[in-house]
C-alpha cells in the first residue's frame, strides 16, 4: 500500500513554480552515504561526520588549516608551463593549460607558501589534484625546488603535501627530470639539518611517490589515501595474481613499513606542531635557550 495517495487527478505544477533544493547545500559521503549540510561538512574540514572519510581538498583548504589565521605569503605564484615538446593530444597542451587555469583558478598543480603554524615558521608546498590530475611537470618540480631553497635560506622546516596521478605526460622526459631535481634539493635540505615532512593524501602515485613524496624525515598520510607507484590493474596483470584486500591504502602501506603514521585531518596542525617542536629548534631560538640556560647557571 502506498503511503501517499493522490486524491485529485490531473494536478500539474508549472515548471517555474516547482521548488528545488539549491545545489551545494548538502553533502553525501561517497563512502557511507550519510548526508550532512555542506556547512557542517566544511566545518569538519571536509571529513565525514559519521565514518571519517577524508574528502579530497586542495591547497586553499590545507593552507587555511595549517597557517595561523590563514595568513601566508605565496612563493612563485605566477610560474606557468611552457610547451617544450609541442604536445598535442585531444587539444594542444598550451590550450589545455589555459583552459585548466580558467576552470580551477590555479596556475599549475602545486602552490608554495610560507607563514606561521602555531607560531612556528614553516614553508609548505601543496599539490592540487584539480589541475590535470595533480600531474608533475616542470613547473611543479621548479616550484618545489624553489620552496626548498626558501626553507634553506630562512632555515625553516619544509612540508610537502602530495596529491598526484604522477608525471605529466605532456612534458614526458622533462617531467621525469623533476624527480631528480627535487630529490637533489631535498638532499641539500637534509645536509643542512632542516626537517622535511612529507604528507601523502588521496591519491599519491607514480613519479611523485617515486621521488619527493617518500623522501621525508617523516612520511605521513591521511586515512584511506591511495598510495602506490603503478595502479592495481597494471600490477595484477604483471604478477598474474590477485592483490590482497586494502592493497595500496594508507593503512596497508603503514603496516608494511613505508609510513611513519596516519593522521586525521582534524588533528593535523597540532600533531605537526608537536612533532616539529620535538625535532627542530631554529638557531636563533637555540641560542636564546642556551644563553638563558647560561644565565640560570651563573
Ligand atoms: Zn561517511
Amino acid at each position: 500500500m502506498p503511503w501517499f495517495k493522490r486524491v485529485e487527478k490531473g494536478i500539474h505544477t508549472p515548471t517555474e513554480e516547482k521548488k528545488e533544493t539549491p545545489d551545494g547545500l548538502w553533502y553525501k559521503c561517497p563512502s557511507c552515504k550519510a548526508v550532512t549540510s555542506m556547512a557542517e561538512h566544511r566545518k569538519n574540514l571536509s571529513t565525514c561526520v559519521k565514518c571519517n572519510h577524508h574528502d579530497r581538498v586542495g591547497s586553499k583548504e590545507y593552507f587555511a588549516i595549517l597557517f595561523d589565521n590563514n595568513e601566508f605569503t605565496e612563493l612563485d605564484a605566477n610560474l606557468t608551463s611552457g610547451d617544450p615538446l609541442d604536445f598535442v593530444d585531444s587539444k594542444p597542451y598550451p590550450n589545455r593549460i589555459v583552459a585548466t587555469q580558467k576552470s580551477t583558478g590555479l596556475k599549475d598543480a602545486v602552490r608554495s607558501a610560507y607563514g606561521k603554524m602555531n607560531g612556528q615558521e614553516i614553508t609548505i608546498s601543496c599539490m592540487d589534484f584539480n589541475f590535470i590530475g595533480g600531474s608533475m611537470g616542470s613547473v611543479v618540480g621548479e616550484k618545489i625546488a624553489r620552496a626548498i631553497d626558501h626553507a634553506r635560506k630562512t632555515r625553516t622546516p619544509f612540508m610537502m603535501i602530495s596529491k598526484s596521478g604522477g608525471a605529466r605526460m605532456m612534458e614526458a622526459g622533462f617531467s621525469l627530470m623533476q624527480m631528480a631535481k627535487t630529490s637533489a634539493k631535498l638532499a641539500l635540505l637534509s645536509e643542512e639539518g632542516l626537517p622535511y615532512i612529507s604528507m601523502l593524501t588521496d591519491p599519491t602515485t607514480g613519479g611523485v611517490t617515486a621521488s619527493y613524496a617518500m623522501l621525508g624525515d617523516f612520511n605521513i598520510a591521511e586515512p584511506g589515501a591511495l598510495i602506490g607507484f603503478a595502479g592495481p590493474r597494471v600490477i595484477k596483470e604483471t604478477i598474474g595474481k590477485d592483490l590482497p584486500k586494502g592493497f595500496q591504502s594508507a593503512e596497508f602501506v603503514l603496516e608494511h613499513g613505508f609510513l611513519d603514521f596516519i593522521v586525521d585531518r582534524k588533528e593535523l596542525k597540532q600533531k605537526l606542531t608537536d612533532l616539529l617542536t620535538m625535532v627542530y629548534v631554529k638557531e636563533a631560538d637555540a641560542t636564546a635557550t642556551k644563553s638563558s640556560k647560561a644565565t640560570k647557571a651563573s
